[in-house]
């Protein structure tokens, strides 16, 4: 298994808008004023989350700052651990009786790159939300009251079938976690003393969002009848994309068929000894790097033997040879890099299918060849690894 170092352009670009336009104090749009990036490793790889932070340009006075919303079941305050990763280190432990040493193991085998340290303080981490009450935290109210009330989510996640549910609740302006609770059933009845210490919390509820679940649906409305309830849209939008399904399982095929021809050009290149620059981050020098991730993607790329791998490094390390401008072999080389990486994008159904992204990828690659053949004009020899594509 290849182990390479964690690279920014690995992790999946999440950006969140925030949703405010106008002021409410002057009704001035809005400008952004500036990004938070946030790295967060969740079991199927990293993200990169990059939230848009907004301001009234005005100088009514209003130095509110608006944020998008927030989901703790993404990932939790101050954690660079996603939620799910919490949920699997919590619920074998509690349920299966895993030891953490062995999940630490696992995940580490799995590609999610963990401290023994990290895996105990996940489990606390997890502990906390099953018997969170935010009730006497005081300073919390008093802040929850200066931003004008909370926008409460509520859902209830499960590790697998079989084991208990996670009631969560939360604000999703400040993202503060408010309850939890861990149940093995589900039903109107012990969700709603949960909906009950929110009322006790005494803070303005300007609205609800949670799924049509059984159970959920019912308690808010007992708890909250005159609040403004919005059921979560993604199952909606779900049904919506199904009909959808047969043309991205061809486009499915179609980015495998196109991501293997461009592999192969990228072996022919590696054996005649030209790789691109993804080649040489493999190499033990870029270990120092924070975060290490391990995929198991990196095992279908050939890696280069070590006495190739010499040679890259030192070609690559000599300045003369670096100042000098790229063969036709080598852009190709660079080419091939940008089309796998593109190949290997995620994306989040419904909106954003995987293939969807990995064909827009790939399409965005083959438009970059076809403008650098067309600057190399008339004399392109007809043969050229980028033409093939
Ligand atoms: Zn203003």
């Amino acid at each position: 298994m290849v182990r390479r170092s964690f690279d920014v352009s690995e992790a999946v670009l999440l950006y969140a808008e925030a949703p405010a336009r106008v002021c409410e104090a002057c009704g001035a749009n809005l400008w952004i004023r500036w990004h938070v990036p946030r790295f967060v490793q969740r079991l199927d790889g990293v993200y990169q989350v990059v939230r848009q932070v907004k301001g009234c340009p005005a100088g009514c006075g209003n130095k509110r700052k608006y944020r998008p919303y927030e989901d703790v079941r993404f990932v939790l305050p101050r954690l660079t651990y996603g939620t799910d990763v919490v949920i699997e280190v919590g619920e074998r432990q509690l349920r299966g009786g895993t030891s953490l040493r062995a999940i630490g193991r696992d995940l580490n085998e799995r590609g999610v790159p963990v401290e023994q340290s990290h895996v105990g303080e996940l489990f606390r981490s997890y502990l906390a939300l099953t018997k969170l009450a935010r009730g006497d935290d005081h300073a919390l109210r008093k802040r929850l009251l200066e931003q004008g009330g909370v926008i409460l989510s509520a859902d209830g996640v499960q590790y697998d079938d079989t084991s208990p549910v996670l009631y969560l609740v939360w604000d999703v302006l400040s993202g503060q976690p408010l309850f939890g609770e861990r149940k093995t059933f589900k039903g109107k009845d012990d969700l709603v003393p949960l909906f009950e210490r929110v009322k006790a919390l005494d803070v303005p509820v300007l609205g609800i969002v949670s799924d049509k679940e059984k159970g959920l649906f019912p308690a808010v409305l007992e708890v909250f009848p005159d609040v403004p309830y919005q059921v979560c849209q993604n199952h909606f939008l779900k049904n919506c994309a199904e009909c959808m399904s047969g043309d991205l399982a061809d486009l499915k095929a179609s980015v495998s068929d196109r991501a293997e021809k461009v592999q192969r050009i990228a072996s022919r290149l590696h054996k005649a000894g030209v790789n691109s620059e993804e080649w040489e981050l493999g190499s033990p020098r870029c270990d120092e790097a924070p975060i290490e991730i391990v995929t198991d993607e990196e095992e279908e790329v050939e890696a280069p033997s070590p006495a190739e791998d010499t040679e890259t490094e030192s070609v690559g390390a000599d300045p003369v040879l670096q100042a000098e401008p790229l063969t036709e072999a080598q852009v190709a080389a660079e080419f091939t890099a940008m089309a796998k990486h593109a190949a290997r994008a995620s994306g989040r159904a419904p909106l954003r299918p995987p293939d969807m992204v990995r064909d827009e990828g790939l399409e965005r690659v083959r438009a970059a060849v076809q403008a650098a053949a067309a600057k190399r004009g008339a004399h392109t020899r007809p043969s050229t690894s980028s033409k093939r594509r």
